[in-house]
């Protein structure tokens, strides 16, 4: 599948940077968020670069799904009874890399509405 040389996620895919990688398979990767906003924070990423979840969705329902199962799993192995799944798309929201990608957090309590 298609990577972008200059993305940030796409090498982190490729192992050109280093990253706590906690869960992968052949459409997805998971490693601790650098910066966690939450006890278990994990950022879920498709192994196919892409800007963002709607493109993905367009390209392939399996992979999006694929992002949403591994967030479940990870959960279960974090021990958590529940969690949040977030899509940042645009800046305007916080998207600060443009590679599609499932925020998994938990472990504490969350507000709601979000912020
Ligand atoms: P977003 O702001 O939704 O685009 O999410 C990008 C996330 O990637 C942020 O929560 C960052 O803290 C996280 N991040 C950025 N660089 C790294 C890195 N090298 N390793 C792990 N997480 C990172
Ligand atoms: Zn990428």
């Amino acid at each position: 599948m298609s990577l972008d040389a200059n993305c940030l996620f796409c090498k982190i895919i490729e192992g050109d940077i280093p990253a706590n990688i906690v869960y992968r398979n052949d459409n997805v990767v998971a490693f601790r968020d650098i910066n966690p906003q939450a006890p278990t924070h994990v950022v879920i990423v498709p192994t196919v670069h892409v800007e963002n979840a709607a493109g993905l969705a367009k390209m392939s329902s399996v992979i999006t799904a694929a992002l949403i199962l591994a967030a479940d799993e990870i959960a279960k192995s974090e021990g958590l009874d529940g969690y949040r799944t977030v899509f940042n798309t645009g800046a305007s929201v916080g998207q600060s890399v443009f590679h599609a990608h499932l925020h998994l957090l938990g472990g504490r309590y969350f507000a709601w509405p979000p912020g």
